[in-house]
């Protein structure tokens, strides 16, 4: 046997064990595309058969077999078009022209045959070559738009075309080449005939085995990611994820996730115009999902007349789905869709499940998580509520505890001597301690309030630059000039009396920090149409590890304590509540041992800087000094 023979028999051996494969498929899931592709490998079985026959009994080749046999070979390129048009969308005028251009040749083969002119020979060719190169390059740009599995077989079905159009062009040729190479065209003939017959198989019908190792990358990529998957930041994250591993590993153009909302009973789908709610056995993702079983619908638009709409906005033909189920707990479905049914195969139902399964571990975990968070939630504010009680309890305790002493006193001198005069340095203690525990009662119940998000009241044109100034004026003394650059008035509409408790806290700190005293300077500008203030002391400073959480209630940095500088740590708290509640901001940075700047940036209105809003601001500003 020659190295042609050998190749040639290969090559049709090959053929053969397609078509056997192509038919078997097609008795078993009777699509049009498995039709499709059990005629085009029937047709060449028949043609390689028919030759086997002859051959063996010696049969002459008479004018009809010839007639018949070369139609069939001219209807190939055609029926090859047909597949294009069940994978990607071949226009209707080309398919009209192969149909013409198929008509044309049959009906010369019937006129010409059995010695068939070589211009016909060449126009055969050619049409034949013209034909399989569309075909070629039509999988190719299908190719470049699918992605894993998918493209890879479009492109073993482009290879597969532009072979067997090489290897007919170079049967037609072997006609009038010259005599001295004609072996060596009959050897590569039947080399491309060969490759074109492999590339066919392994795109038309890859084996399981082929199909899984080209998936393997996407999954393996997909499940090196899944393990991160459950920390993102929210459900949609990971739903949309999910969705991408699932497209990119059975190569599909798109993928969607249902989660049951176990309150609604409804499956509930992320969309570009927001969340939709689908009841449990509705879509074929409904079906899965009811019945707990993958399912794979060759034409979602035949299974589920009623979605049809649906199934086209979304340009969905093929659809695998499978639930997403936890053990007993069911989660969801898992939808992948196809615009062309050949585009999955029966084995990629056990792939999808897979990744439905993976699908339920990840948000199952999530689950998880997001339950330990609001246990860890629940119990910090438990234990803030008990920090509160005893820190409120406490700083409540000392007051009372003078205010009772002091009156005890007052009670012991008024039974004792009855006629002395009043006690006015132990009256004076008890007045002052009283204010002092109004003071703290007064921050407890703020601090509770900014908790809620409920510290302000009315707004209304208030001047900064006035309180600044009166705030300033309050808490000069003579260890502590407060000094404020900038008066000119600055108007935005705040609550008052909140701006005015904001500041009083600041400049309050700013002193009580500063036990060696010095200056504090507040300064004020208006910048990107926002208001800022600032507070800068030289005093203790603020150690750099406690600066992120100063501002959380009851924190109090590490060098200060209630011996050297009496506090509850709420002051900030609510300071930084007073401004986030006005649009703002409240910020710090500080030097340990040199000073500390907190800076209060605040959204300004321009509305209140006319002339008549400024009267009126100012008799406002005025009315609340004189109160
Ligand atoms: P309190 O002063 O009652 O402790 P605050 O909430 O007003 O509570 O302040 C929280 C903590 O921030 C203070 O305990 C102190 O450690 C620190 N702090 C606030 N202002 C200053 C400042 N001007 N200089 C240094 N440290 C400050």
């Amino acid at each position: 046997m020659s190295a042609i023979q050998f190749f040639q028999w290969l090559t049709q051996a090959l053929y053969v064990l397609i078509s056997l494969v192509a038919v078997s498929t097609a008795v078993r899931r009777p699509t049009r595309v498995h039709l499709d592709i059990a005629l085009f490998f029937g047709v060449i079985t028949l043609i390689i058969a028919q030759g086997w026959v002859f051959k063996a009994f010696d049969i002459p080749i008479d004018r009809a077999t010839t007639i018949l046999t070369s139609s069939l070979l001219m209807a190939l390129p055609y029926m090859l078009l047909r597949l294009v048009n069940d994978f990607t969308t071949v226009p209707a005028r080309i398919l009209r022209t192969a149909e013409v251009g198929l008509i044309l040749c049959v009906l010369s083969i019937v006129v010409f045959s059995p010695i068939l002119p070589l211009w016909l020979t060449l126009f055969l060719v050619c049409y034949f070559f013209v034909v399989n190169a569309y075909v070629a390059f039509a999988f190719l740009w299908a190719a470049q738009r699918a992605s894993g599995v998918t493209h890879r077989r479009m492109q073993a079905v482009a290879f597969g075309s532009g072979f067997f159009g090489v290897s007919i062009l170079l049967l037609g040729l072997g006609s009038v080449e010259p005599e001295g190479i004609r072996s060596l065209f009959s050897l590569i003939q039947q080399l491309t005939s060969l490759a074109s017959g492999l590339s066919y198989f392994i795109g038309f019908a890859p084996p399981a085995l082929l199909r899984r190792a080209w998936q393997e990358p996407e999954l393996r990529a997909f499940l090196a990611r899944a393990a991160r998957l459950p920390r993102l930041p929210d459900t949609a994250s990971i739903v949309r994820e999910l969705e991408r591993g699932a497209v990119e590993a059975l190569g599909a153009p798109s993928a969607s996730i249902g989660l049951w909302d176990e309150a609604c009973g409804t499956l509930i789908y992320s969309s570009p115009n927001g969340p939709v709610a689908y009841g449990p056995g509705i879509m074929i993702g409904g079906r899965a999902f009811t019945t707990q079983e993958a399912v794979f619908s060759t034409n979602a638009i035949h299974d589920d007349p009623e979605y049809a709409q649906l199934y086209r906005s979304r340009g969905a033909v093929a659809i695998l789905a499978a639930p997403i189920t936890a053990g007993e707990k069911r989660l969801g479905v898992l939808s992948v869709f196809a615009p062309r049914a050949p585009i999955f195969a029966e084995e990629d139902l056990r792939l999808v499940q897979l990744l439905a399964d993976q699908g339920a571990v990840i948000l199952e975990s999530r689950a998880l998580i997001d339950e330990a968070a609001r246990v860890r939630a629940r119990e910090e504010a438990t234990r803030l509520k008990d920090d509160f009680l005893s820190a409120a309890a406490h700083d409540l305790k000392t007051p009372l505890t003078a205010l009772i002493a002091s009156a005890q006193l007052l009670e012991r001198r008024a039974l004792r001597r009855p006629e002395a005069p009043p006690d006015l340095v132990t009256i004076r203690r008890i007045v002052g301690e009283s204010i002092r525990l109004r003071g703290i009662v007064v921050e407890l119940l703020d601090a509770a309030q900014t908790e809620q998000g409920q510290l302000l009241g009315r707004r209304e044109p208030t001047d900064l630059a006035a309180i600044a100034r009166e705030v300033a004026a309050r808490h000069t003394s003579e260890r502590h000039q407060i000094v404020v650059e900038g008066t000119e008035p600055l108007v935005g509409n705040y609550d008052a009396p909140r701006i005015m408790q904001l500041l009083d806290n600041l400049v309050e700190n700013a002193v009580k920090y500063s036990p060696a005293g010095g200056d504090v300077t507040l300064r004020l500008w208006v910048a990107a149409e926002m208001a800022h203030l600032t507070v800068t002391d030289h005093g203790i400073g603020i150690p750099p590890a406690d600066l992120p959480r100063l501002f959380d209630r009851f924190h109090r940095a590490g060098n200060v304590n209630d011996r050297n500088f009496a506090g509850m740590g709420l002051g900030l708290y609510i300071c930084r509540g007073i401004v986030e509640e006005h649009g703002g901001r409240l910020t710090v940075s500080s030097n340990l041992g040199a000073g500390s700047t907190f800076e209060i940036t605040l959204p300004h209105e321009t509305r209140g800087d006319t002339a008549k809003d400024k009267g009126v601001v100012d008799e406002r500003v005025d009315q609340q000094q004189r109160r």
